[in-house]
């Protein structure tokens, strides 16, 4: 890969505390780019130590220094400063995303639009919500119900969307008046380190964002259990997910967790067939798979389901692969061969299990693609639900396909999985498509669309999808806390203690 970005990643750099880069006692880990293997960063592989450290800094950050008490329209006003200055180094932040994660870069340069995106809406509502006055009916009494923030937060991100899952977290964090320590996924570090660079530049005072580079087990443990950390927020895998809601309990953190999914994609006879079979491969392929929301689940009524499939299977053989500069590519690799290890293992034991495999099911060992953690669009029909294939996720560009011949059986099939992210219906008919919506149990749905967010709009799963909000008003509710002040001004005795007047 000859790109010409490569050294703005290549440096090593400790954690980020209390405003400035320490040395970690850890290793170093190398971070290759999963498109071919190119080396792109050396980053510190910090000890619980560091993260302890960290979790110092922020804590004394909140507890001692300024930043929880700043009029929230300057927090704001900061925020809005972060969406410039990434504006501003757009091109490097793309290129540090891109290399770390193979994607494509013009892929990786809509991330970091999201991600200023973000930053600029939770800079917009800076000040519009102070809280409400109420109603006592008590002469003299006045009842507030305020917002503060939570305290130390602890930001656990994952290597799909690396900053853009981090951003999810910090705007809202620190626009509510909270410090925090970020803990990127260990394979995508890159852009989450240059991103505390613009903070600073930004004017986040120290001590307010602190970052720490490293593992789950060792760093990310330290978030999910340390007494001082008030809220752990992560973003991740089940299983992840279930181990930090048991290490947050004993110290009954606040704990926000943005799970997985296994999405459906429901086609009825009577939609767009263009745009349903078009998005049903943006769907699922996008960024080769690895979206919490993608699309991995057709669920298409029976009558059209052979032509549909037809028709899906081969414009999926057409998707090119290739690595981040590859002018021709159109999605790219997995993140690790242990990772494409995981989903070819799936669709092995989705075939086994009955589904007929149409295109993909194999790991590519050509010249241009062997180098890399590539694996082709799969699609399996003949699924059935109970397919560890169709109920656990994969993360990879695995198509499963069911069928159904009524309504109330396509929202049955839907809704048959312990997830509930995302999921889309398809239908030129209104009320269908509203019935269907509504009846949905997912986080977010889609009609006759597939993938577009706002960062004005929740985001968010129903069951073991998660709790809790991301983005949105309910998105920066996770931050704060909600306080009641009640407020005697003309205080005299209760009289609830005195002698009865009585007999
Ligand atoms: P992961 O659970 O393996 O890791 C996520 C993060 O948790 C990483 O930073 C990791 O180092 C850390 N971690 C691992 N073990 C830990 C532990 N014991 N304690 C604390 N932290 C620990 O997930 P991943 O493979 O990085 O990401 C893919 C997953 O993320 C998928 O399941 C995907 O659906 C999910 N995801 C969800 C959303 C959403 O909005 N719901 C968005 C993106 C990704």
């Amino acid at each position: 890969m000859n790109s010409p970005q490569l050294s703005q990643t290549h440096t090593v750099r400790g954690s980020y505390v209390d405003g400035g880069w320490r040395q970690s006692a850890g290793g170093i880990r190398s971070i290759n780019c999963p498109a071919d293997g190119t080396h792109v960063a050396d980053v510190a592989e910090c000890t619980s130590a560091d993260a302890e450290a960290a979790v110092a800094s922020a804590r004394k950050a909140f507890d001692d220094g300024g930043w929880p008490g700043t009029p929230e329209l300057e927090r704001g006003a900061i925020l809005l400063r972060v969406a410039g200055l990434l504006q501003r180094d757009k091109a490097g932040y793309a290129a540090a995303e891109a290399l770390d994660t193979g994607k494509r870069l013009v892929e990786a340069e809509y991330d970091i639009d999201d991600v200023i995106a973000c930053f600029r809406y939770y800079g917009s509502v800076a000040g519009t919500d102070a809280g409400r006055v109420i109603d006592t009916g008590r002469p003299g009494a006045i009842s507030r119900v305020v917002h503060a923030p939570v305290g130390v937060c602890g930001l656990i991100t994952p290597w799909n969307y690396p900053l853009l899952q981090a951003s999810w977290k910090v705007a809202p964090a620190l626009l509510a008046g909270n410090t925090f320590v970020l803990k990127p996924s260990e394979l995508t570090p890159s852009t989450s380190i240059l991103l505390m660079d613009t903070l600073r530049e930004a004017g986040v005072p120290d001590g307010v964002a602190n970052l720490v580079t490293g593992t789950g087990p060792e760093v990310g443990a330290v978030l999910s259990s340390d007494p001082r950390i008030d809220l752990v927020s992560f973003t991740g895998g089940l299983e992840t997910g279930k181990r930090i809601m048991v290490a947050a309990a004993e110290t009954v953190k606040r704990v926000a967790l943005e799970l997985g999914g296994k999405n459906p994609n429901v086609v009825f006879a009577d939609a767009d067939r263009e745009a349903a079979i078009d998005n049903a491969l943006t769907a699922v392929f996008l960024n080769s798979g690895q979206v919490c929301s993608a699309g991995t689940r057709l669920i298409v009524e029976e009558s059209i389901h052979e032509e549909f499939v037809a028709e899906v299977v081969r414009r999926a053989r057409q998707i090119r692969l290739g690595g981040p500069f590859d002018q021709e590519a159109q999605t790219g690799p997995l993140i690790s061969t242990a990772h494409r290890d995981k989903v070819h293992a799936y669709v092995q034991a989705g075939v086994a299990e009955g589904a007929r495999l149409l295109c993909g099911g194999f790991i590519p060992d050509t010249p241009e693609l062997g180098r890399g953690s590539f694996y082709p669009p799969t699609v399996l029909d003949g699924c059935k639900t109970s397919m560890r294939v169709v109920q656990e996720e994969s993360f990879g560009p695995v198509m499963t396909v069911e069928t159904f011949t009524t309504e109330e059986e396509a929202v049955r099939l839907a809704n048959d999985t312990v997830y509930g992210l995302a999921g889309a219906v398809w239908t030129a008919d209104a009320s269908k498509a509203q019935r269907v919506s509504e009846a949905l149990r997912h986080g977010t749905v889609w009609i006759n669309d597939y993938h577009p967010y706002v960062p004005q709009a929740e985001w968010g799963g129903f069951g073991q999808s998660g709790n809790g909000r991301e983005l949105g008003l309910a998105g920066l509710a996770e931050y704060r806390e909600t306080k009641h002040i009640w407020q005697n001004i003309s205080p005299g005795p209760s009289h609830w203690f005195e002698p009865s007047q009585a007999g």
